[in-house]
């Protein structure tokens, strides 16, 4: 019912207008969506076309209308740990509802490709990504919820896709879930992971543990690129939230809101 994270074609790979995005959604019978397109820094200053412009942001969405579903406008900032400065920066651009930190990049390296890989195992390539992850919540104070926890398991370059196994890295992510709650920020369930890891990113025990350790703000995401993804696998994302929270977050003006599940 709700899903809030997907792309359009104001992001760099996006494929689909927000008219069919919002379209798909209607289709999907989702109560209300967040447009949550990319804002990437490159480390070469040259390169930065992953950044959307703003013109182009608010044509695309500030006369979006729809009777059925709710839409709401954010952002998704690729966090590192040392650009938090720049995130404060694109906040200024305009009022945004919802703010998701990522991480894409580790040691300047986009960890979906073979550069960052390397020769790493999937558990070497698992734990600089999470080890990246905690430096980057510790630097961030500007997001409202860590987008994909797990993303290094969908990396096109993983030799071995697996849903992150928690006993493998358990300290390390008990510290990110940690200092997620500490912080008041959220988690998302991405259902992006299902069709190429086999489960949500992450999936449920991080959830279950997130709880246990203060986590409160829970969002759906399914990182739809195209149209035909939208709102897929996310009825059953909140049906695994439900059973943990009772309740799934959507977010205005920056703030969350709980809906019972
Ligand atoms: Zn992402
Ligand atoms: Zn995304």
């Amino acid at each position: 019912m709700f899903d809030y994270h997907m792309h359009s074609v104001v992001s760099f790979d996006g494929h689909d207008t927000p008219a069919a995005m919002l379209q798909a959604a209607a289709q999907a019978g989702l109560k209300e969506i967040c447009f949550t397109d990319h804002i990437d820094y490159f480390a070469n200053v040259e390169k930065q076309e992953w950044v959307f412009d703003t013109a182009v942001y608010n044509a695309a969405y500030d006369s979006l209308t729809h009777d059925a579903v709710k839409i709401r406008r954010g952002l998704e900032f690729g966090i590192k740990p040392y650009n938090a400065p720049q995130l404060r920066e694109d906040l200024k651009r305009r009022n945004f509802d919802f703010v998701l930190g990522s991480v894409h990049f580790v040691d300047e390296l986009d960890v979906y490709y073979p550069e960052f890989w390397g020769d790493k195992t999937v558990f070497q390539a698992e734990r600089r990504y999470l080890e990246e992850t905690l430096a980057c919540v510790q630097a961030h104070e500007d997001f409202d919820v860590l987008g994909h926890l797990t993303y290094i398991s969908k990396a096109r370059a993983n030799p071995a896709p697996r849903p992150v196994p928690m006993a493998e890295h358990r300290e390390l992510i008990d510290e990110i879930l940690r200092e997620l709650a500490r912080k008041g920020k959220g988690m998302e369930m991405n259902t992006s992971g299902v069709d190429r890891c086999g489960d949500f990113l992450p999936f449920e025990p991080y959830f279950r543990r997130f709880k246990e350790l203060g986590g409160e703000i829970v969002t759906v995401g399914s990182d739809a690129h195209t149209a035909g993804r939208v709102g897929q696998y996310t009825d059953r994302a909140c049906r695994i939230l439900k059973d943990i929270f009772g309740y799934v977050c959507t977010f205005e003006n920056r703030r969350p809101i709980f809906h019972k599940l």
